[in-house]
């Protein structure tokens, strides 16, 4: 028996069809994902896209920004296109041609979000195209309105994953290749913190078992991942002599970063990436966050363990949202305020602290 009819379909076939129909009458493809992409949204956007082009399709994916240096090792991620190219840019096009292709695209394939607002600014010209929108995700709560079709599986454990499963369900296991099994994989490994959290379904083995039929190096994708600049190792250092302050009574650390602290280490996007699940380490810390100064806002970084649910927290307090485990948001307002109203804002969730 071949390993991919082990794997489950856990796509509705309503949803494949839908998409499938919408996909045979297309031609010019675009593919969007949310801002400040990750692993997961980078991956599963150049996955789809290569799919597509597989098919004969034209296909593009189009960043809202630029993803950070740290995800260089994605293969493919170089030659596609970046709508806010104000942020600095090693991604080969630019603005005037993301607008035009956001314009001219006949179907939209948007990955790793759940509300088209995740796009940021691009999502006005992504929504004012009135062509199809095919969502495909795993968060909580898809804004059903904003989609035509929606695959939505807040259990996968990675968008990657079900971007394999749509390919799988669509008929074309046979089209994956080295490349394609490679992005999806690295979503799969960024988004579960190379298989640490949200990865418990054999499913995820199922399909990380398919991928590496393809044959890409697996131990060099890790190896990649955890490389850095120097200048974020020395951050690390200093957010953690010198920034963190714990709060023992709630099980909680936080720590932030002002723009006069980002310009001294010269950080760059992506350089503090992860940097929230730190403290977690520490035994008897639950909940983690992380403030940056942004230029018009502070940007917040939810983390925990257990059953301390900081989406929550992100809706309540920061205009954001996320996973149980995993959430963010964008504060207006000062550092300090965010800090204070973290601290704040404990009390409030010490229910869901375990003892
Ligand atoms: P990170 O801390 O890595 O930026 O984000 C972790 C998770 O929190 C993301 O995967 C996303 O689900 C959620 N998240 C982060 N920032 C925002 C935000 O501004 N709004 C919403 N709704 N969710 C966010
Ligand atoms: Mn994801």
């Amino acid at each position: 028996m071949n390993i991919q009819d082990t794997i489950e379909r856990i796509i509705d076939p309503k949803q494949i069809d839908a998409a499938r129909q919408i996909i045979n009458r297309c031609n010019k493809f675009v593919v969007c994902t949310h801002m400040s992409p990750d692993g997961d949204a980078v991956g599963s956007s150049l996955a789809i896209a290569s799919y597509l082009r597989k098919k004969g399709k034209e296909a593009r994916v189009v960043y809202s920004d630029t993803p950070g240096d740290n995800l260089n090792f994605i293969p493919g991620l170089r030659e596609e296109m970046v709508f806010d190219s104000q942020s600095q840019t090693s991604v080969k096009n630019t603005r005037d041609e993301a607008m035009q292709a956001i314009r001219e695209a006949d179907c939209f394939v948007i990955t790793d979000l759940n509300t088209p607002s995740r796009m940021g600014d691009m999502n006005k010209e992504v929504m004012a195209n009135p062509a199809p929108k095919i969502l495909i995700d795993h968060h909580l709560d898809p804004a059903t309105d904003s989609f035509d079709v929606i695959i939505s599986h807040p259990e996968a454990s990675a968008a990657c994953e079900l971007i394999y499963t749509f390919i799988l369900q669509m008929g074309d296991d046979a089209l994956i290749d080295k490349q394609i099994a490679t992005q999806i994989y690295c979503g799969m490994m960024t988004d579960t913190g190379q298989f640490i959290f949200s990865s418990s379904r054999p499913q995820v083995y199922l399909i990380v078992a398919r991928l590496l039929q393809e044959g890409f190096d697996k131990e060099k994708l890790h190896r990649d991942l955890a490389l850095e600049p120097e200048r974020r190792t020395r951050l690390k250092g200093y957010v953690l002599l010198q920034k963190m302050q714990l709060v023992t009574q709630y099980k909680a650390a936080y720590f932030s970063l002002n723009k006069t602290e980002l310009k001294r280490f010269n950080h760059q996007k992506g350089d503090s990436e992860g940097f929230v699940n730190m403290p977690l380490d520490i035994y008897s810390i639950q909940v983690s966050a992380f403030f940056r100064e942004e230029k018009n806002f502070v940007k917040v970084s939810l983390r925990s363990k257990g059953d301390f649910p900081v989406n929550l927290l992100a809706q309540k307090f920061y205009n954001g949202g996320g996973h149980k485990n995993a959430a963010g948001g964008e504060f207006l307002g000062t550092l300090q305020q965010a800090e204070q109203l973290f601290v704040k804002a404990l009390p409030l969730f010490a229910k869901y602290l375990e003892k």
